[in-house]
């Protein structure tokens, strides 16, 4: 392996360590940072994801509301939960597991949760402030891509970032924190002919796709950093990225495995988003 491994579970437990210590100095100034977890139905990968979420609270001091609601509940009753947690000043985050059953609407849940509990920074509101460089929530998964970019002492000012996907909570944050950080940026989707011409010429490359072996060596320049977000599994039903990690590592210089690397990051950046909520109170 000529690739250095980035590690998103150190980098994790560093960054939660941080949380810790953070959230007990706010507390010793009487404040709680707090986050509501909301449920609905019984998706089991979803389950999984909120048991993390709330216990990942636990271990950094922040309080959590955990409330799971059957799938038959009504889109005008969790709109009015929602609005119940807004106006609760102990509640700094607001959370809602997506996906939601078929008869809600997500996009009109998201913009129920307040902008300023808006931990996820799923809303148009935040996706705006992103755009327009202004202060606010950003997207968890490509916070902590970006963190793991961080570990790398990489300056991006000058570099060509290639993000493979667009989807509003992955991909095109992505590019936009790559943007601000002075990286030239290409995005490239299930439009493009031939991803490997951008990714050969790519210093960063970010896969966030949800398909394996859609980055493979030959696709990748040598010393490159690859950032694999893609959560699949393989023919034996083991988790794997998109990234073919056994040949690109032999090329990239930096590369981040699955697991262990953006998925303990993304529920990291949780944990600071709704942290620093609170800190903003
Ligand atoms: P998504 O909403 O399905 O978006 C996938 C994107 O990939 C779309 O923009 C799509 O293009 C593009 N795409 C699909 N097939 C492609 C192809 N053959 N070549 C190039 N681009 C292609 O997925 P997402 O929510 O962004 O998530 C992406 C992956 O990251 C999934 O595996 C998800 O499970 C994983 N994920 C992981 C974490 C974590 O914490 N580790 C968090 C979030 C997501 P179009 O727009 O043209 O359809």
């Amino acid at each position: 392996m000529t690739a250095q491994l980035i590690d998103g579970n150190a980098l994790s437990r560093q960054l939660r360590t941080d949380v810790a210590a953070r959230t007990a100095a706010l507390k010793a100034r009487g404040v709680t940072p707090g986050l509501a977890v909301i449920l609905v139905g019984e998706d089991p990968a979803s389950a999984v994801y909120v048991r993390n979420k709330v216990k990942a609270c636990g271990e950094t001091g922040i309080h959590s509301v955990f409330e799971k609601y059957d799938a038959t509940l009504s889109e005008e009753a969790l709109l009015a939960r929602i609005q119940a947690l807004n106006a609760d000043p102990s509640i700094h985050g607001i959370l809602v597991q997506m996906p939601l059953p078929r008869h809600i609407n997500p996009q009109r849940v998201i913009e129920t949760i307040s902008t300023a509990k808006d931990v996820d920074g799923y809303s148009v509101q935040s996706a705006g402030d992103l755009m327009a460089g202004l202060p606010g929530f950003r997207p968890c998964t490509p916070y902590g891509c970006m963190k793991l970019i961080e570990t790398t002492g990489i300056e991006l000012k000058g570099k060509h970032a290639v993000v493979i996907g667009r989807s509003n909570t992955v991909g095109k944050p992505m590019a936009l924190l790559l943007l601000q950080a002075n990286a030239t940026v290409t995005i490239c989707h299930s439009g493009t002919t031939d991803i490997g011409a951008f990714t050969r010429q790519a210093d960063v490359v970010v896969a966030a796709v949800g398909r394996r072996q859609v980055l493979t060596a030959d696709m990748v320049k040598p010393g490159a950093v690859v950032i694999d977000v893609g959560m699949n599994r393989d023919e034996h039903g083991k988790l794997c990225g998109d990234v073919d990690f056994e040949g690109v590592k032999e090329v990239a210089g930096h590369i981040t495995p699955v697991p262990g690397g953006v998925g303990p990051m993304t529920i990291t950046m949780l944990m600071v988003n709704t942290l620093e909520s609170a800190e903003r109170r």
